[in-house]
């Protein structure tokens, strides 16, 4: 018999009829052994996720505001869908506690793991799974990193072959069992520990998409699916903003090569997008996989006469930046200059402070400072064996009248990177995006 993980994201569990439609998903393939539910998401556009009202309530609860008003959301929401789903649990008591734990002022992490946490008793009961409380199994180290030696014990120690769970996704325990959740999103990378942990042979993580797109569908109008993307690919992508599955959630199963498959829970007969091995050929339209960008970056260009042939100031440079505690997302250089392309989001108000600093220990000719810019990446394994990949994304945005500040090309060459002006973003990416059709 295969073992496969299964996960659901919020959307897939948001209501009784999304339950009903996990439940013929799992009955579909007796394979599924292994269930990670994420808390109930929102069941509209104007709805609310559960999680986000769990950290609300434990805000209120660090203030000393009275939350119960708010807390009645959450009550409500999974008494409605216990008695949707007909099943004989009594939540009622699950909820007293989870708000007795939330009065003793329990951390928010705590708060928000009771999502997925009273989510992943109905679920367990309504398929007839055991279940098992994911602060029991998945360990973190005092770093608040993951521990999977650890973790994969525990898992051992628990599971009976011959049994199914479900195990909420999006926490685990620390060494002196205080709660810890994983960053937003992070039930993905509950489901891809457990793969890890039981050596799945295939990963599925259900969502209300049928897979990754080569574009954002908000800007390029019907993008065409990605079938196959490899681990490597899929890093690149989602860095760069594309947003389907945890940015981080391919590093348990990277070196062990368990593949992932992404699924619309709404649409189960799509095949979905397969995330493989970087080992595995596959090269997609016109040499590319997808594209995907970001706006908001600054770039520090420093000039020096002869820089090229001073010893450690790339060194000085990037030193001033460690101190300051900012990372930066590139470093395209000259031979008298060097550019460092820093997101806003890391920047925040050091921008002066750095240029103070730079003046003092690198003693450039010039600092130019230039706001407001956009980084795309195309990103395609095939382009390192195939010609013209690079002309073509310059031509489409030539065409376009778009003006490129920027141009990196990643040494493992499976990507192109041009940065222009933020207002560009949207119109850089339908050119290149035309330019591969
Ligand atoms: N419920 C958590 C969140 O909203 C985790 C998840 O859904 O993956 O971020």
């Amino acid at each position: 018999m295969r073992k496969v993980v299964t996960k659901f994201g919020g959307t897939s569990l948001a209501n009784s009829d999304q339950f009903l439609k996990v439940k013929s998903i799992i009955a579909a393939d007796e394979n599924r052994k292994f269930v990670v539910p994420s808390a109930p998401g929102k069941r509209h556009g104007k709805d609310f996720k559960i999680t986000d009202i769990l950290y609300l309530c434990s805000e209120h609860v660090k203030q000393g505001i009275p939350f119960d008003q708010i807390f009645k959301l959450v009550e409500d929401r999974y008494i409605d869908l216990r008695n949707d789903l007909g099943i004989n649990v009594d939540i009622e008591s699950h909820l007293q506690q989870v708000k007795e734990d939330l009065l003793e002022k329990k951390s928010s992490d705590f708060a928000a793991s009771r999502g997925e946490y009273l989510n992943g008793i109905l679920l367990a009961d309504f398929l007839g799974y055991n279940f098992i409380d994911s602060a029991e199994v998945i360990k973190f180290n005092n770093y608040g990193r993951i521990d999977l030696f650890e973790t994969e014990k525990k898992f051992k120690e628990k599971i009976n072959e011959n049994e199914r769970y479900v195990i909420p996704g999006f926490y685990g325990s620390m060494p002196n069992g205080a709660i810890k959740t994983f960053s937003r999103g992070g039930s993905d990378m509950t489901g891809s520990i457990i793969a890890r942990c039981v050596m799945a042979d295939l990963y599925e993580n259900w969502t209300d998409v049928s897979g990754f797109l080569m574009a954002d569908p908000r800007i390029v109008e019907n993008p065409k699916p990605i079938d196959k993307i490899t681990y490597k690919e899929l890093r690149e992508l989602s860095y760069m903003g594309a947003t389907v599955l945890h940015e981080d959630c391919i590093f348990p199963l990277k070196d062990v090569g368990i593949p992932i498959n992404i699924k619309n829970t709404n649409k189960p007969e799509d095949e979905g997008t397969f995330i493989i091995s970087d080992m595995e050929p596959v090269v997609h339209m016109g040499n590319i996989t997808g594209i995907a960008g970001k706006k908001d970056f600054t770039v520090v260009t420093i000039q020096k006469t002869l820089m090229n042939a001073e010893h450690g100031y790339c060194r000085k440079l990037l030193s001033i930046l460690e101190t300051n505690g900012i990372s930066f997302e590139n470093m395209p250089a000259g031979i008298d200059s060097v550019s460092l392309v820093i997101a806003d989001s890391e920047l925040g108000d050091k921008l002066d402070t750095i240029i103070r600093e730079i003046e003092n220990l690198c003693s450039p000719d010039s600092i130019e400072v230039l706001p407001n810019m956009a980084l795309i990446a195309t990103v395609g394994n095939g382009m390192s064996k195939s010609v013209g990949v690079s002309s073509k994304v310059f031509t489409g945005l030539a065409t376009e009248k778009i003006n490129i500040r920027m141009i990196n090309q990643g040494s493992s060459e499976m990507n192109i990177i041009v940065g222009v002006e933020n207002e560009d973003f949207e119109n850089a990416i339908k050119a290149i995006y035309k330019a591969f059709q």
